[in-house]
C-alpha cells in the first residue's frame, strides 16, 4: 500500500546548490545533454532490477526493462520514465539531495572560480540528474523501489526540496521536467528522435516514444557491443564511451574484440583521453564492467584488469560465467584469469598500435597515465619487456623531447656497455647533477628518471633490448671504469693522503671517499655502494618512516682538478681540513637534493671560504 503524505521540506546540501548552479550556467551551451544523462540513469535502474531479478525473478515481474519518453505539449512537460529498480525515499533524499560521492567533492576542490575553466571542468565531469534544471525550472521524481513505499521528490533547483509519499504502484521512476518556456523544443517528435539516436542509440533495452496517441520505439535497441564492428562509427564509439564513463570525456583509441574458443566473451576496451581525478588513488576501485549474457553484473570488476592498467575503461560480457557471480567467486577463478591476461595483452597492443599509428596522441597519453602504466615493470614481470618498449623517457641528448629505449640503444657508443641512467627529484635537478659531467665528457646519454615510482622501476627493470641498465650514481666498479679518464692512477696516488684525512674527517656519513672520474666541474659527489640504494630511494623510504634505509654509508667522490679539492692537499690544520670536509660533503649532499643537518653551519663555513678568498689569503684558516 503506497500513501500520499504531506511533503517534507529538505535544504540540499551547501555543494549541491553549488554545483546546481554551476551546471546551469556552465552547460546551457549544451543543454541537451539532460536527457544523455537522464536516459543514462533509468538505463543503471534496469540493469541494476535485472541484476537484483536474479536472485529474486518474482521482481521482474511480466514486463521487461524499457524508457519511455513522454512529452506533454499541453502541460509543458517532458517525462522520462522507466521500469528499473526505483528509489526508497531515503534513496532520493541520499541520492538526489546530497552530494555522496567522492568524486564530486573533489570536482568541487578542483573549481577555481574562473567562470571560463570551470566550465570546462565541468564539461569533463558527470554531472548527471541535476543537468535535469538547465531545462526544467521545476522537475518531479516520482519512484518506487519494489519492497518499499513510492516516494515524490520536487525541487525548482533554487536551494531546496520536498520530498512526500505518493500513490505510484508500479515499479521504476518518473523523472517530470517542467520545461522552461524557451526549452520546449524538447516537446518534439523530430527532436527527441534525432537526440536519443545520437546519444542513447547503443543501449541494450527499448526507448519507447509515447507521442499523439502512439507508441515507437526510437533506438536500436540491441547492446552495442554485441553489433558487429564493421557497422560501427568513431561517433557510435565515443558515444558508448560516455554513457560508460559518466565523466563527459572522450575516448582516445579502442579496442572491440570477440573472442570465440575454449572461453567465449566480448571485450570493448577504451583508453581515455584525461585521467580520472581518482588515478593516483591506488585503493580506489578501478576496473572495467562485467556483463554476462548481456546482463550487467558489476562494475569495476578489478579482478579484470591489473592495477597497472586502471586507466584503462570498458566491458566484458561472457557466456561462461553463471549469472549469479560475486566479487568472491572472481578471485581465483581460472576463467577469470584466462580473460584478464587477454585484456593486458590486448590494452598492450593497444597502446603499440597507437605509439605507432599515431605518435602525438601516444604522447598525450604517455603525461596523462605514464606513470601508472610503469608500475607494470615492477607488478608484471611476464609483460616488462612490452612496458619498457611503451616507456618514453627524457634524456640527456634530448632537451624536452621524449626518447625510447630503443633510440637510446641505437646511439649508444661502440665501447659503451650499459644503459646509464639517473634518478633525481625533478628533471632539472637530473640534467643539472654533477654525476653526469663524467658520462657527457664521454659523449654517453643518460637517461634522466624523476617520478618518484622510477626508484622502483630501475631496480625491477635490469636490462632492456639485452643491455643492462647502470645508474650513472652508483659506486659499481664498471660504472667508474667506463667514464675513468687516462690521468686518473695519477690523481689517486697524488690524493691518496687527503682521501684517508677526509675519510676520518667525515666519519659516520661516509664509507670512504675517492677520485672521481664522474666530475668536471663540480668538486665533489655522492655515490651509493655497488648493491646499495640509491640514496634518492634512501630518502623516500625515510620519509615513509624507515629509520635506516640505506644500511650502507655513501661514497664520496672528490674531483681532484678543482680548486677547492686541490686546497686539501694543503691544509695541515685539522680543524680547518675538517670544516673544507663538510663544506664538499655538505655541498654534495645538496646537488643531490639531500637535506643538511645543519644548514647554519654549513652557511657560515661557506661564508668564511668566500672572506678567506676575498681576502685572497695565501692559506684559508677557519676555526
Ligand atoms: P550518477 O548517475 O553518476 O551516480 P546522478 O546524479 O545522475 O549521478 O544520479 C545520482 C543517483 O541517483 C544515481 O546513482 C542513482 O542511484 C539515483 N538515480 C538517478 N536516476 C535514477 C532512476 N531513474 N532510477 C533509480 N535511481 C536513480
Amino acid at each position: 500500500m503506497t500513501v500520499e503524505t504531506t511533503p517534507e521540506r529538505k535544504e540540499f546540501q551547501a555543494e549541491t546548490k553549488q554545483v546546481l548552479r554551476l551546471v546551469i550556467h556552465a552547460l546551457y551551451s549544451h543543454k541537451e545533454i539532460f536527457l544523455r544523462e537522464l536516459i543514462s540513469n533509468a538505463s543503471d535502474a534496469c540493469e541494476k532490477l535485472r541484476f537484483e531479478a536474479l536472485a529474486n525473478p518474482a521482481l521482474m515481474g511480466g514486463d521487461e526493462p524499457s524508457i519511455r519518453l513522454i512529452p506533454d505539449a499541453a502541460a509543458g512537460t517532458l517525462t522520462i520514465k522507466d521500469n528499473g529498480i526505483g528509489m526508497s525515499r531515503d534513496e532520493a533524499i541520499d541520492n538526489l539531495g546530497t552530494i555522496a560521492r567522492s568524486g564530486t567533492k573533489r570536482f568541487l576542490e578542483a573549481l577555481s572560480g574562473d567562470a571560463a575553466k570551470d566550465a570546462q571542468l565541468i564539461g569533463q565531469f558527470g554531472v548527471g540528474f541535476y543537468s535535469a534544471f538547465i531545462v526544467a525550472d521545476k522537475v518531479i521524481v516520482r519512484s518506487k523501489r519494489p519492497d518499499a513505499d513510492a516516494v515524490r521528490w520536487e525541487s525548482d533547483g533554487e536551494g531546496a526540496y520536498d520530498v512526500a509519499g505518493c500513490d505510484k504502484s508500479d515499479r521504476g521512476t518518473e523523472v517530470i521536467l517542467h520545461l522552461r518556456a524557451d526549452e520546449k523544443e524538447f516537446l518534439e517528435d523530430s527532436r527527441l528522435r534525432q537526440l536519443v539516436r545520437k546519444y542513447s542509440d547503443h543501449l541494450g533495452l527499448p526507448i519507447v516514444l509515447e507521442a499523439s496517441g502512439k507508441e515507437e520505439t526510437i533506438n536500436r535497441a540491441q547492446a552495442f557491443w554485441t553489433r558487429p564492428k564493421a557497422g560501427l562509427t568513431d561517433e557510435d564509439y565515443q558515444a558508448f564511451f560516455k554513457h560508460i564513463v559518466h565523466d563527459g570525456g572522450e575516448a582516445r583509441a579502442w579496442a572491440h574484440n570477440k573472442v570465440e574458443g575454449a572461453i567465449e566473451y566480448t571485450s570493448l576496451l577504451y583508453l581515455p583521453k584525461r585521467a580520472s581525478f581518482d588515478l593516483y588513488d591506488r585503493e580506489q576501485r578501478a576496473g572495467i564492467q562485467l556483463y554476462v549474457k548481456r546482463v550487467f553484473i558489476m562494475d569495476k570488476a578489478a579482478e579484470l584488469l591489473p592495477p597497472w592498467l586502471r586507466f584503462m575503461r570498458g566491458l566484458v560480457d561472457t557466456a561462461d560465467l553463471p549469472l549469479n557471480v560475486s566479487r568472491e567467486l572472481l578471485q581465483n577463478n581460472r576463467t577469470v584469469e584466462q580473460i584478464k591476461s587477454a585484456l593486458v595483452k590486448r590494452s598492450l597492443d593497444l597502446l603499440e598500435d597507437l605509439a605507432a599509428s599515431d605518435p602525438a596522441s601516444y604522447l598525450e597519453f604517455w603525461n596523462s597515465f605514464g606513470t601508472v602504466l610503469k608500475e607494470g615493470i615492477i607488478e608484471e614481470v611476464g609483460q616488462r619487456a612490452r612496458v619498457a618498449k611503451l616507456m618514453r623517457l627524457r634524456s640527456t641528448a634530448s632537451a624536452d623531447g621524449w626518447v625510447t629505449f630503443a633510440d637510446y640503444v641505437a646511439r649508444m657508443k661502440p665501447d659503451q656497455k650499459a644503459i646509464y641512467y639517473l634518478t633525481a627529484d625533478s628533471a632539472a635537478a637530473a640534467r643539472n647533477s654533477p654525476h653526469l659531467e663524467g658520462f657527457t665528457a664521454k659523449g654517453y646519454e643518460v637517461l634522466l628518471f624523476s617520478d618518484r615510482i622510477d626508484e622502483w622501476v630501475v631496480n625491477h627493470l635490469h636490462e632492456v633490448e639485452g643491455k643492462p641498465l647502470a645508474s650513472a650514481a652508483s659506486a659499481a666498479d664498471d660504472v667508474a671504469a667506463a667514464i675513468q679518464t687516462p690521468d686518473h692512477a695519477a690523481a689517486e696516488s697524488a690524493f691518496k693522503d687527503s682521501l684517508t684525512r677526509l675519510t676520518q674527517a667525515l666519519d659516520g656519513k661516509i664509507a670512504s671517499a675517492r677520485v672521481s672520474s664522474r666530475l668536471t666541474d663540480s668538486p665533489a659527489c655522492l655515490v651509493a655502494g655497488e648493491f646499495g640504494i640509491s640514496l634518492r630511494m634512501a630518502r623516500i623510504l625515510k620519509q615513509a618512516g624507515q629509520p635506516n634505509p640505506l644500511g650502507t654509508l655513501p661514497i664520496l667522490e672528490v674531483n681532484p682538478k678543482h680548486p677547492l679539492v686541490e686546497r686539501l692537499k694543503e691544509i695541515a690544520d685539522p680543524g680547518a681540513f675538517g670544516d673544507l670536509a663538510q663544506v664538499l660533503f655538505d655541498q654534495a649532499l645538496l646537488a643531490e637534493g639531500g637535506e643538511l643537518e645543519d644548514p647554519a653551519l654549513f652557511v657560515r663555513r661557506v661564508n668564511k671560504l668566500i672572506i678567506d678568498g676575498l681576502a685572497d689569503k695565501p692559506k684559508i684558516i677557519l676555526s
